[in-house]
């Protein structure tokens, strides 16, 4: 008699220990190319298993706070060299359970390993300042203090880059952590937690709840023992937490939507642009919060861009990203393939000019995945729902333009501010451009995606609520400053300063 093979159930990690969630209940993980494979079972938690991972995390604060950062960050380094021994079984774990292909799974895990380098780095810099005092025998200087227990709340789209990019940052500033995974890509933060904890970080410092947003993510932000909350998203949930951390002005950092553009001017290198719009649109499926979802194209080239694009785009080949051959995998899930499906209906009844694709792809080797077949619409105007709305799937908006002062204003015309490119080889625009796109991140002569640790990542408006990952920015957001004067005198000194001709010493 055949016995049926259990799937791998995966608990919570809560004080140095893998517990099961209280509810008794998990949810499936599954393939979005094949959803006949189960990746594993995962811990359907409730506010209770909150409750405890923050009292753990509350408890380690008090002595990991007190751990001298380079000793912390000899843990990170530790992490960075497990990161590298294991990125091509991590790479592979994460295309199983979210779909992009594995020279961009090789990609994220590589990110994740910069930043756990770069952030280990930090343990023996994190600098403050000193200045020198108005007073005589007197020191000034700020230093940076960790905060407490940080909330960490990740999407699905970089599934290992992203949560490293808030946990490596938080603990060697010396806080503790508590991340809830997005539920369709749980695995790759277990990968990442379990490096953790084998490079020798102690109990209660890092810990995983998994479960879903609305019940795991939301007792997250309302805990009051939670200090800091770091979010990736939608901006839907962003504001969702925003209302959350207002009451008690809770430190929150949201990274969030985006509608990115190319612009494609009549000087450009079009071999190039083609290139960066190919790769900018539809690497992984339009996924991402940097993906190019809009093109801008100088009237003077906009006919043969578009034929060019259009020809590379039927070139693609889609499937699952496991195999070597495949240039694009499936969306997410089932929901977000609909909102692709609904958004080329919309462009279609908005006049927008179907070029190709347009369609979910079904049957043989797509039967049983979410598949969308990667898809242009010319002709569209800035003012349409497909050029304005983040649809976060496969589907490129192109549009023509007058001028680099009409791309410029269709760029800035939209609610996100994450990213944006200009391909030219005038110098002189190519700065203008810098200048005047109002989003986080610009390239010139380059996609809209691609991130290096050591920048500071992030977008203006709505993608963003001022903070940045990343970089020092991100050393900035996980502490916090204490302003610190010494007096040696052992004097009074006031009685000595005569204030009339140097500023008041008052206040
Ligand atoms: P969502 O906003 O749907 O989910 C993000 C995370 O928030 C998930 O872990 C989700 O849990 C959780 N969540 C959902 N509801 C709540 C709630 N009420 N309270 C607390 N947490 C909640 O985004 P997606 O995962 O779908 O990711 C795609 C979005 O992320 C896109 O808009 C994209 O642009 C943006 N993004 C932005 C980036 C940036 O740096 N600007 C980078 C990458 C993505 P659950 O798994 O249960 O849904």
């Amino acid at each position: 008699m055949a016995t049926a093979v259990m799937p791998k159930v995966f608990k919570n990690f809560i004080n140095g220990e893998w517990v099961e969630a209280r509810s008794g209940k998990a949810f499936e993980n599954r393939n979005p190319a094949n959803t006949d494979e189960l990746i594993g079972m995962f811990c359907a938690s409730t506010e209770e298993d909150v409750n405890n991972a923050v009292e753990a995390a509350k408890q380690a604060y008090k002595k990991w706070r007190l751990v001298p950062a380079p000793k912390r960050a000899e843990i990170l380094f530790r992490a960075a060299e497990l990161l590298v021994k294991r990125k091509a079984d991590f790479a592979r774990d994460m295309t199983r359970e979210m779909g992009k292909v594995l020279a961009e799974t090789r990609g994220d895990v590589q990110e994740a390993i910069d930043m756990t380098y770069y952030m280990a780095g930090e343990g023996r810099r994190l600098f403050g300042q000193t200045t020198p005092s108005e007073l005589p025998n007197k020191f000034a200087m700020s230093v940076r203090q960790p905060i407490g227990v940080c909330g960490l709340i990740t999407p699905w789209n970089f599934p290992m880059a992203i949560p490293s990019w808030k946990m490596m940052p938080a603990l060697i500033c010396g806080n503790t952590a508590v991340i809830k995974p997005a539920q369709d890509t749980p695995l790759s933060v277990y990968h990442l937690v379990q490096v953790l904890a084998e490079a020798g970080v102690p109990p209660g410092v890092a810990n995983i709840v998994s479960g879903s947003g609305s019940r795991v993510g939301a007792t997250l932000t309302k805990h009051p023992d939670v200090s800091v909350i770091s979010f990736t998203g939608s901006t839907e949930v962003g504001r969702l937490i925003a209302e959350a951390c207002a009451p008690d002005f809770r430190h929150h950092s949201l990274e969030m939507g985006g509608k990115n553009i190319i612009l494609v001017m009549d000087d450009a290198n079009l071999d190039l642009a083609v290139d960066g719009a190919v790769w900018g649109g539809f690497g992984t499926a339009g996924q991402r919060c940097t993906a190019a979802s809009r093109v801008a194209v100088h009237k003077n080239v906009y006919k043969d861009f578009l034929e060019r694009f259009v020809e590379r785009t039927k070139a693609l080949r889609v499937g699952n990203g496991l195999d070597s051959n495949t240039d694009m995998g499936p969306c997410i899930n089932e929901s977000q393939l609909k909102t692709v499906m609904e958004h080329v209906e919309i462009g279609k009844n908005e006049g927008a000019k179907p070029l190709t694709g347009g369609h979910r792809l079904e049957g043989g080797a797509y039967a049983k995945g979410w598949f969308h077949a990667p898809t242009i619409f010319g002709d569209c105007n800035p003012k349409m729902r497909i050029t304005q709305e983040e649809i976060f799937g496969p589907v490129v908006a192109v549009m023509p333009m007058q001028s680099l002062e009409e791309g410029l204003e269709i760029a800035n015309g939209v609610i996100y501010g994450l990213s944006a490119s200009i391909y030219t080889r005038n110098v002189n625009r190519a700065f203008e451009a810098m200048r005047d796109l109002y989003t986080g991140i610009v390239y010139v002569n380059a996609p809209t995606i691609g991130a290096e640790t050591h920048l500071p990542f992030g977008g203006t408006k709505q993608t963003g609520n001022g903070h940045r990952e990343a970089a020092i920015a991100a050393i900035d957001f996980f502490t916090e400053w204490k302003t610190v004067y010494i007096d040696y005198s052992d004097r009074l000194q006031r009685a000595q300063i005569d204030t009339s001709g140097f500023g008041s010493i008052s206040s």
